[in-house]
């Protein structure tokens, strides 16, 4: 991943190393995506979540709470290959743009590479059902930016997930390694536009762990490591510490308060659930 261990490590925060006592995880106790992408996106766990069923989130996540208010409406926008984004931001009543799976993007104006997007999203062989390869929303996503340029955008890639879970591993080096480089070229993109550039931050964590040793193709409750994870912040708020050394521990339930804090709103007042904003990020 070698924008993360170029740029990243030189100009943001990386936690997650738990050789030089820095420690990063879930506190959902389940280790697995939909129990982590609410604990992330609400800042609290929830055990009304313990499966990975596409059904609609009891909970408002950080972005919806964004976006009913008058500075974000209409700014806010989430891309991810997993279908079940649809119910863990509640597509159908969030009141943003949710574009996930293999359905196409309609929400804009369509352009010869919109269209080319939405047809491969239709004519390539459906590995899995319910996750198209990251290619396709990863470059939707790009389209949305250039069109409509959101104050928050949430891009979820899957291959890594998939290919492990397969025990194909080159596959999962491969799509870390093209994850990396879809990080850069969205940081890139956004750096070459005046809306975003020097005061956008980008925010990269997985939804849980995996397994050591022969594990490692797996993840869940049964595998007590596969709550451990890794988060990295770049932006102009957020101190260059690089990987970060003896760092109080972090979880994804702050990564809720984190994101509004460095908009500059207070989500942990108003869901006092939620894990606190990490100051180190913020430079408090
Ligand atoms: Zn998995």
């Amino acid at each position: 991943m070698p924008f993360l261990w170029s740029v990243v490590d030189t100009e943001g925060q990386i936690f997650g190393n738990r050789d030089l006592d820095s420690n990063s995880q879930v506190t959902n106790g389940l280790n697995f995506s939909y129990p982590g992408y609410n604990e992330t996106l609400t800042g609290f766990a929830d055990s009304r979540i313990h499966s990975n069923d596409n059904v609609p989130n009891p909970n408002v996540t950080v972005f919806e709470w964004l976006n009913a208010k008058p500075a974000f409406a209409g700014n806010v926008a989430a891309f991810g290959a997993w279908d079940v984004f649809n119910g863990i931001f509640n597509r159908e009543s969030c009141g943003f743009v949710v574009n996930a799976g293999y359905d196409p993007l309609t929400e804009i104006p369509i352009t010869p590479e919109l269209k080319m997007l939405n047809d491969l999203k239709t004519e390539t062989a459906r590995i899995w059902p319910d996750e198209p390869f990251d290619p396709l929303p990863f470059y939707t996503a790009i389209e949305y930016v250039k069109a409509n340029k959101p104050r928050l955008l949430f891009v979820g890639l899957g291959e890594t997930d998939d290919w492990a879970h397969a025990g194909s591993y080159a596959e999962y080096l491969n799509a870390a390694h093209r994850g990396d480089s879809y990080i850069r070229q969205l940081w890139e993109l956004v750096q070459s536009m005046p809306e975003y550039r020097g005061k956008t931050t980008l925010i990269v964590l997985p939804d849980h762990g995996r397994g050591v040793g022969e594990q490692w193709t797996d993840h869940g409750e049964k595998i007590p490591e596969s709550k451990e994870t890794w988060m990295a912040f770049l932006g102009p708020d957020t101190p260059a510490l690089g990987e970060r050394k003896e760092a109080d521990p972090v979880t994804e339930s702050q990564v809720a308060a984190t994101l509004a804090a460095l908009l500059g709103e207070d989500y942990h007042a108003a869901v006092p659930l939620s894990g606190v904003p990490i100051p180190d990020v913020l430079g408090k």
